[in-house]
């Protein structure tokens, strides 16, 4: 497994140029805190400037169009991203597929777009309430992940897998550490199966739902966490670091 924790913030659809502040402040503090990798996802229309200040973070986006530079009135092309200094992109969020209907195949397109523009791909995967009450919540995620893993060996090397139960996003709800250690493993399997040991070994299985400062220790000891994927508490640079140094 890669050595260090990858810590990732989302912040989703927040951040004007005040929020340079934050990530500047988030900066500073990861030159001088080396044990985790640290990376933030602004809006479209912070990559740039971020990019600009960070000297140790990693920039990423959120999204990407599944296809080339065109006639796409409104949209964003990995190649732009990657242009804009993002190294890294958050392709099927369940906020994104819930809100604006994104299926594997569009998911798919887009993990290719990135791939080509020579982006690293944080593929998030989670289930609902009712698919876990059901009891189904390992299929359900396994299945999503095996309708987008990429299917080359060597993209492994820049895939991370996010796994994020929808029902804990933005609610204050985690998954129970014995729920997340065996989401993690099956996914762990599933990479084996897919991409080999070897090859599988240089993924990273995030966490996401809820992770803040109290409750990150706990989580990000548990075997196959291999870092958090943050949206709410990646906002303030306080809470955010607060995560990193529990990693
Ligand atoms: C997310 O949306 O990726 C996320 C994990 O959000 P939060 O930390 O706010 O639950």
């Amino acid at each position: 497994m890669a050595e260090r924790p990858y810590i990732v913030g989302n912040w989703k659809m927040n951040g004007t140029r005040a929020m340079l502040s934050e990530a500047r402040a988030i900066d500073r503090a990861a030159q001088r805190y080396m044990k985790a990798e640290v990376a933030v996802a602004p809006p479209y229309t912070l990559i740039h400037a971020v990019h600009r200040e960070a000297e140790q973070i990693g920039v990423g986006a959120q999204d990407c169009f599944p296809g080339d530079d065109g006639a796409h009135t409104g949209d964003i092309s990995a190649t732009m991203i990657a242009d804009a200094g993002a190294k890294f992109v958050i392709l099927g969020h369940s906020e994104r597929r819930a809100d604006h209907r994104e299926t594997a195949d569009q998911i798919n397109a887009k993990i290719q777009s990135a791939l080509d523009a020579g982006l690293r791909i944080i593929l998030c995967c989670g289930e609902t309430l009712p698919t876990r009450e059901k009891g189904e919540a390992e299929k359900f995620v396994l299945d999503q992940l095996r309708a987008s893993l990429p299917q080359i060996e060597d993209a492994a090397e820049r895939l991370t897998v996010a796994y994020e139960p929808v029902w804990a996003i933005g609610t204050g709800k985690t998954a129970t550490p014995a729920d997340i250690e065996a989401m993690h493993r099956a996914i762990r399997r599933l990479l084996d199966e897919t991409y080999g040991e070897e090859h599988s070994a240089q993924v990273r299985i995030l966490y996401g739902g809820s992770v803040k400062p109290e409750n990150a220790r706990e989580i990000l000891s548990l075997p196959e966490v291999g870092g958090a994927l943050v949206g709410g508490a990646s906002l303030s640079a306080e809470s955010f670091l607060g995560i990193v140094v529990a990693a």
